[in-house]
């Protein structure tokens, strides 16, 4: 800290190490991070004061210089199955998004990276808002720090993994994580550490439109489960829908993605795959994608599309969404569809629209891509 920065620092932001060189500028034993860890992430308290096994001197130190802060909350949804959505505060104009969805033996907490999204998919409600900023490390991981404090005050704390509502974090909220590469990776750290949330690293899934320098960056980094947002079997048609597919296309994308599987010893890669009725949806694009994937370690996820007010895309029929299903099966794939949740209070996939102020420009906007990867 340079002392014209006398702005506390947010413990929520600071990986294991991190926090043990701050005790120690503070003059306390590294130790004390560990006990200071365990108040926040395990107990989840707020409130130097009430850390009572902390020296008094030491708590009255702590409450001058830093702070334990989450996002503020600027209203709250409920669907009536259960999941919920928060609106949380990015500055006095801007908000980004987080949801709960509550199944009988997890509990899964949907959060952001970003504040908007520049990739500008075109199925997706995030990218008509644009781009205005990274999330801190204190923001994304203050997302989860609140979510736990919420739920158990809600009494929401009776899933697997004992007393915790939230038992598993997916990267799917507003925003492409890999594009805030460097404040993600932190957070990801702390959600993995034992002293912090403890989750395992299959509990933790980052979900990416493809950004394929990154993903081999990811892999020599943090150990996570990884989601690729595929959406098509071929160039042509993903360059339409995930237009960074143009600077990183299928082939590159997939060497990146088995790269990643060998490099962390894991087990699949899961690849999204958004139902668009009369656009992906044909059986002759179930066959061809089985080809992609055969083979190798692959999970295919299908998405109903959600729609969201202004899109020209359709949901596809329950029916083409089986079939397709079905010739991913019989060529010997994985292949799942997920069940669509919290629509009633547009928390599904890709309704998440936040209050963005793009800060691309008309101009910059077609070339936003570019702008995304070089954030
Ligand atoms: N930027 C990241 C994570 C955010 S979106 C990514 O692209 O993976 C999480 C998933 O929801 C992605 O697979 C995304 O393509 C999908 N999605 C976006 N809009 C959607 C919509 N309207 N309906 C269904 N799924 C959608």
């Amino acid at each position: 800290m340079t002392p014209a920065d006398t702005s506390p620092v947010n413990l929520l932001g600071l990986t294991r190490p991190e926090l043990e060189a701050f005790v120690e500028d503070l003059g306390s034993r590294p130790f004390r991070a560990r006990q200071l860890m365990s108040w926040i992430y395990k107990r989840g308290e707020g409130r130097f004061e009430n850390m009572t096994d902390l020296a008094k001197q030491f708590r009255a130190q702590l409450a001058e210089v830093a702070e334990i802060r989450a996002p503020e909350i600027v209203a709250v949804q409920h669907s009536s199955d259960g999941t919920r959505k928060w609106l949380l505060k990015a500055d006095s104009a801007q908000a980004f998004e987080m949801v709960f969805i509550p199944e009988p033996d997890r509990g899964t907490l949907c959060i952001s990276s970003q504040v908007g999204c520049a990739l500008d998919c075109a199925f997706c409600s995030t990218a008509q808002q644009g781009f205005n900023r990274n999330l801190t490390t204190a923001e994304i991981v203050g997302q989860v720090w609140l979510a736990g404090r919420e739920l158990a005050a809600a009494g929401q704390a009776s899933y697997a993994g004992g007393d915790r509502a939230v038992t598993n974090v997916v990267l799917m909220g507003m925003g492409e994580p890999l594009a805030n590469f460097r404040n993600v990776v932190p957070a990801l750290r702390i959600l993995l550490d034992d002293l912090g949330f403890d989750l395992s690293r299959r509990r933790v899934t980052l979900s990416t439109s493809g950004l394929v320098p990154q993903i081999y960056r990811l892999a020599e980094e943090v150990n996570v489960a990884l989601a690729v947002s595929l959406h098509a079997p071929d160039d042509a048609l993903r360059n339409e829908l995930v237009p960074i597919n143009r600077l990183h296309p299928i082939a590159e994308l997939l060497e990146a993605c088995w790269h990643y599987i060998d490099e962390q010893n894991g087990r699949s890669v899961t690849f999204e795959y958004v139902m668009l009725d009369g656009v992906n949806d044909s059986p002759e694009q179930a066959r061809a994608l089985a080809r992609l994937l055969r083979g190798h370690p692959a999970k295919v996820n299908l998405i109903p599309f959600n729609p969201f007010p202004g899109t020209r895309y359709r949901r596809s029929s329950p029916a083409a969404i089986q079939r397709f299903r079905d010739e991913l099966l019989q060529r010997g794939l994985v292949a799942t569809i997920r069940r669509t949740r919290g629509d009633d209070i547009d928390a599904a996939c890709g309704q998440l629209a936040g209050r963005v102020i793009d800060r691309t420009t008309v101009r910059l906007r077609s070339k936003r891509v570019n702008v995304a990867v070089q954030a």
